[in-house]
C-alpha cells in the first residue's frame, strides 16, 4: 500500500498525529530516531485541553498523572492564582506527568494503532525535494516517500533548517529541569506554582508518587557557576520551595534546552511543520504540548476528505474562548484571575495580574467532585501551532490538496 503520510519524530506531535491518521485509514510512517523510554526537558504541566485531547484519543487514563487545579505565581512576598475554568459546575484540570512515561504511552499508541508504521531509533537526514516540492524523507541513508511529510521533529527542527524556514530565536532564554522526590513530611500542592525571582522563573509541576518537577527559565546563566548549583541556589532562595524540597531526594539529573525557536513559515509544498519544530511558545505559558495535541487534531481534521468521516471530530473553536489563547501570546489584557469558581485567565493573566493588582491571599483549594466526561461545548482553548507559526489556514489547505496530488499553488510555496 502506497504511504499516505510520513512523519519525522515520535513525540508529542508526531505520535498523537499518527493515532489519529492511521485510525482515518490512511498509510503512515512514523520515524523517531530515539528509543523509549526517553528523557526529554520539560515542565511536564499538560493543560486542560492537552488532557481533552488525551481522552479524545482514548489514552488519558493510561497517560497517567497528577492533576493540578491551576497555577499559583509567588513574587516578592505576594501570591496570585489562575484557577482553570468551571465548566456547568465542574472545574477542569490539568495533569502533572513525567516524559518518560508519557511519550512512550503515546509512542506505543501510534505503533499500535492499524495503518501506522512506527520506527523507533530510525534517523531522518534529510527531506526529498523533487521539482520544489517534499515529496519524501532520507532515514537512515534510505528514501521513502509519501504524499504528505510532516515535520514533527522538536523544537531544533532538522528538516525546517534544510528546508531554510529557521527563524532566529528572540533573546537568548534557556531552560533547564531536575525532578525530585519529596520528603514524608513536605506539603504537596494541587497547583502548578511559578516562582518569580531576579531574571528568572522556577516553575514547579505536581507529579504522580510524590515527585515533583522544578523547571528553571532563564537569560541569565552565570559563565563561572556549574548550572546546576546556580539552579538549587534560586530554589534555596523562595521559602515555600525551599521548605518543600527540604530533605528531598534528586531522582534526575539536570537537563536543558534553549527556548525561543521559530520558523519563517509552517508549510512548504508537500510538508507541514507541527509542534515545537513549527515554533516554540516560551514554556512560562505551559502550553507546548497543549499546542502539539490540538494542532494534531486540527492538521488530522484538514486530511479528513480524503478518507470516509470519523465519528469525534472535535468541534470548532468559538470566538469567545479562542481569544483566551492571547494570553499566550502576550497580546491581550488578562481577564480578571478567577474567583469563585467563575472563568479563570490562563497563565498569563494570572502572572500579568501579580503585576498589576494588589496580593491575593492563596485560598485553600476545594476538594475536586467526580471526573465527567467533557461536553460537546468544551472546545479546547488553545490555537494550531501551525497557525502560531504565522500559517494562514487557507495555505495550510492548499499544500494539503497539493500533498493530495494538485499542483501547489502560490500561497502553499509562502507559508
Ligand atoms: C524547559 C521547558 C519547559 C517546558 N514546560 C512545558 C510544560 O510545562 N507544559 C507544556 O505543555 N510544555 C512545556 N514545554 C514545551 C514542550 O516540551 C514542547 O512544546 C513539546 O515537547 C513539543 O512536542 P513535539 O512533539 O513538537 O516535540 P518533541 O517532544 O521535542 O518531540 C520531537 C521528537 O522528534 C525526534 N527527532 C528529532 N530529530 C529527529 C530526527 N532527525 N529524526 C527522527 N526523530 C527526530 C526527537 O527525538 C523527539 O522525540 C517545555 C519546554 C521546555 C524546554
Amino acid at each position: 500500500m502506497a504511504t499516505d503520510v510520513l512523519i519525522a519524530g515520535g513525540g508529542i506531535a508526531g505520535s498523537s498525529l499518527a493515532i489519529l491518521l492511521g485510525r482515518q485509514g490512511l498509510a503512515v510512517e512514523l520515524y523517531e530516531r530515539s528509543r523509549f523510554p526517553r528523557e526529554k526537558t520539560c515542565g511536564e504541566g499538560l493543560l486542560p485541553a492537552g488532557v481533552a485531547v488525551l481522552g479524545r484519543l482514548g489514552l488519558a487514563e493510561e497517560a497517567g498523572g497528577q492533576e493540578f487545579v491551576g497555577v499559583r505565581y509567588h513574587s516578592g512576598g505576594e501570591t496570585v492564582e489562575g484557577r482553570f475554568l468551571t465548566t456547568e459546575g465542574l472545574p477542569q484540570t490539568g495533569r502533572g506527568q513525567r516524559r518518560f512515561p508519557l511519550d512512550r504511552v503515546l509512542f506505543a499508541a501510534a505503533a499500535a494503532t492499524p495503518g501506522v508504521q512506527a520506527h523507533a531509533g530510525a534517523n531522518v537526514s534529510a527531506p526529498l525535494v523533487e521539482r520544489g516540492r517534499v515529496t519524501g524523507l532520507m532515514i537512515d541513508g534510505k528514501a521513502r516517500r509519501a504524499g504528505l511529510v510532516v515535520a514533527a521533529d522538536g523544537a531544533n527542527s532538522l528538516l525546517r533548517h534544510q528546508l531554510g524556514l529557521d527563524r532566529p530565536p528572540r533573546g537568548k532564554r534557556f531552560g533547564a529541569r531536575m525532578h525530585f522526590r519529596l520528603a514524608p513530611h513536605a506539603g504537596t500542592s494541587e497547583w502548578v506554582e511559578v516562582f518569580l525571582g531576579g531574571g528568572y522563573e522556577l516553575y514547579v509541576t505536581p507529579l504522580p508518587g510524590r515527585e515533583t518537577l522544578v523547571a528553571a527559565l532563564s537569560s541569565a546563566r552565570s559563565p563561572d557557576r556549574p548550572l546546576e548549583e546556580q539552579f538549587l541556589r534560586w530554589c534555596r532562595e523562595h521559602r515555600g520551595l525551599a521548605e518543600r524540597l527540604r530533605d528531598s531526594e534528586q531522582v534526575s539529573q539536570i537537563l536543558t534546552a534553549r527556548l525561543g525557536a521559530r520558523a519563517r513559515a509552517g508549510v512548504r509544498p508537500g510538508i507541514v511543520l507541527l509542534g515545537d519544530a513549527a515554533g516554540s511558545p516560551d514554556p512560562i505559558t505551559g502550553s507546548g504540548m497543549t499546542q502539539a495535541l490540538v494542532s494534531s487534531e486540527l492538521l488530522a481534521g484538514m486530511l479528513r476528505p480524503r478518507v470516509p468521516a470519523l465519528e469525534g471530530r472535535p468541534p470548532p473553536v468559538p470566538p469567545a474562548r479562542r481569544a483566551r489563547f492571547r494570553d499566550a501570546r502576550g497580546g491581550s489584557p488578562p481577564p480578571p484571575v478567577g474567583t469563585g469558581g467563575g472563568p479563570a485567565g490562563g497563565p498569563l493573566s494570572a502572572l500579568h495580574a501579580a503585576r498589576t493588582r494588589p496580593a491575593r491571599t492563596p485560598q485553600a483549594p476545594a476538594p475536586l467532585p467526580p471526573r465527567r466526561p467533557r461536553a460537546a461545548d468544551e472546545t479546547p482553548c488553545v490555537k494550531s501551532r501551525v497557525a502560531v507559526a504565522g500559517l494562514p489556514s487557507s495555505a495550510a489547505r492548499s499544500a494539503l490538496r497539493a500533498a493530495c496530488g494538485d499542483p501547489p499553488t502560490a500561497s502553499s510555496t509562502n507559508g
